[in-house]
């Protein structure tokens, strides 16, 4: 009986350890009853869209009438996805172009202290981009052949544990969530605001996944219009993402456009 005592706590010890190597927030029994009080509430619930633009994703700054755009830079921390384009956020700062910073846990913990420093900014604001950035499905579908949460008990996983990661070094809950590779089932936007995190989309497909040419992207954001929201990546240097944005953002603000961050403005 001592023995297996002593093992179990040795478990648990090695269990934190574990946590507190990969910078995860602790897993307490509030969380798991806040799960399960989740899956409860969606049990039975079937979806019946997916894609970017399913019911209760905003996409853009609401009844815009003025010259402002929502810059929003993703950072995915997917395999090859876990670089930082200082160019791109030096040119920002040097700018002073406020931005959403889309963070996943994956690239927070290749990037712990990048994810310190920029957090501490006032210029920009961190937002939820999923622990493990998957796409957001309560039955498991797939986006880009990346395989989605299968339940709402993995959902509260994805968004939750990130939003908490965030929070713990901020000391500010992110109120923004953007799932990763931005798909959803509607179900799992219910799950989200039920979380308190707005499901951020966007309406100017601004990098294409860091794929399009600097040419591309200033093109993309010059032909945004009032009160869009940009998607675009910080986390692909050599991409054509910083040279599009330095290209694109001289020439919208000499058209009198200005930059706000996700929570300045209510969105729809
Ligand atoms: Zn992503």
């Amino acid at each position: 009986m001592m023995r297996l005592l002593v093992l179990v706590i040795l478990m648990l010890g090695f269990g934190t350890q574990l946590l507190a190597a990969a910078g995860a927030p602790p897993v307490s029994e509030e969380f798991g009853l806040l799960r399960e009080r989740m899956v409860s509430r969606f049990a039975g619930r079937v979806p019946r869209e997916w894609g970017e633009t399913v019911t209760g994703v905003r996409t853009r700054i609401k009844n815009a009438t003025d010259k402002v755009i929502a810059l929003t830079f993703d950072a995915c921390g997917s395999s090859s996805g876990k670089g930082f384009d200082a160019s791109l956020v030096a040119f920002l700062e040097r700018e002073q172009v406020p931005a959403t910073l889309f963070m996943s846990g994956r690239w927070i913990e290749a990037n712990p202290e990048l994810f310190k420093r920029l957090a501490g900014t006032s210029l920009f604001e961190i937002a939820n981009h999923g622990d493990r950035h998957r796409p957001a499905s309560v039955v498991g579908r797939k986006a880009y052949g990346i395989d989605g949460t299968r339940d709402v008990g993995e959902l509260v996983d994805e968004i939750e544990l990130n939003a908490r990661r965030i929070a713990a070094t901020t000391g500010k809950r992110p109120g923004f969530y953007r799932s990763g590779t931005a798909h959803y089932d509607e179900v799992a936007v219910e799950v989200a605001a039920a979380l308190d995190q707005q499901v951020a989309g966007f309406s100017v497909l601004g990098d294409a996944g860091a794929t399009f040419s600097a040419e591309q992207v200033r093109k993309a954001l010059l032909q945004a219009p009032p009160g869009a929201v940009a998607l675009l990546h910080m986390n692909h240097p050599g991409s054509g993402t910083a040279a599009g944005v330095m290209a694109a953002i001289p020439e919208l603000k000499r058209r009198g456009f200005r930059f706000v961050r996700l929570s300045e403005l209510p969105l729809e």
